[in-house]
């Protein structure tokens, strides 16, 4: 019996590397697109800041057209001025004058603040490019070498699986069913464990006096009762 539980431990030690090597398999697609999601992101903020550059270049030649429009205006009053004979009529226009002068004066201030925002966002748009190369430049390593563990990952769970077929093949066919049941039920967790001291070491319960002194027999199975986990002696 003890050496069937010897084997036994083996074939477990296989089970708990295949099921890490799985676990590692499945979370492959997951890792890669993170990856993909994080330069998408950095991708969106490039088009976002984009559009405000093209909003703000909009801004500005409305501005621009507002301003031409309002020298000619200007142009027109100036020569409309010449003509004019009434001090009143001439003050009134002199006025309107410095009046569209003043408001494309604010204009043009206008129009400084959008281009300090355009260069300040082309600016941004520049750091996230430099970002987004290195990025693309990062990922393709990165899954590169998920890639590449994850075909070693493949090939280790091909050997573990043969060799557990080998190890398998000398369990007594009951013993390998009762092992199979308890791995079930523990899904994914230790199904063979040692004990010591008395103490299970699946569920670290003090095993009932009786139950502890046949373990030093060895001559059948036994289960914890409380974890219900095989069991054996740590030092024999
Ligand atoms: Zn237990």
């Amino acid at each position: 019996m003890r050496e069937q539980i010897n084997i036994l431990v083996k074939l477990q030690k296989l089970d708990t590397e295949a099921l890490k090597i799985k676990t590692t398999l499945n979370n492959v697609s997951r890792k890669l697109e993170n990856l993909d999601s994080d330069l998408k992101e950095v991708e969106q903020t490039i088009t976002f800041q984009e559009s405000i550059v093209d909003n703000l270049k909009k801004e500005y030649r409305e501005y621009e057209a507002d301003v031409k429009l309002n020298l000619a205006r200007n142009k027109k009053s100036q020569e409309k001025l010449r003509s004019i004979k009434t001090n009143r009529e001439y003050q009134s226009l002199l006025k309107e004058i410095e009046d569209v002068k003043s408001k494309n004066s604010s204009i043009e201030d206008k129009m400084i603040e959008c281009l300090d925002r355009i260069d300040e966002t082309e600016k941004v748009i520049a750091e996230k490019k430099d970002e987004y190369s290195q990025l693309v430049d990062r990922i393709k390593r990165e899954k590169e070498n998920i890639n590449q563990e994850a075909e070693l990952g493949r090939k280790k769970l091909d050997e573990l699986d043969k060799d557990r077929e080998k190890i398998s093949g000398m369990i007594d066919s009951e013993l390998f069913k009762k092992y199979l049941v308890v791995k079930e039920q523990r899904q994914g967790g230790l199904s063979v464990v040692p004990v010591k001291d008395a103490v299970c070491h699946g569920c670290n319960v003090n095993l009932p006096p009786q139950l502890y002194n046949e373990l030093f027999r060895c001559d059948s199975l036994k289960f914890c009762p409380n974890c219900h986990r095989i069991i054996y002696l740590k030092e024999l």
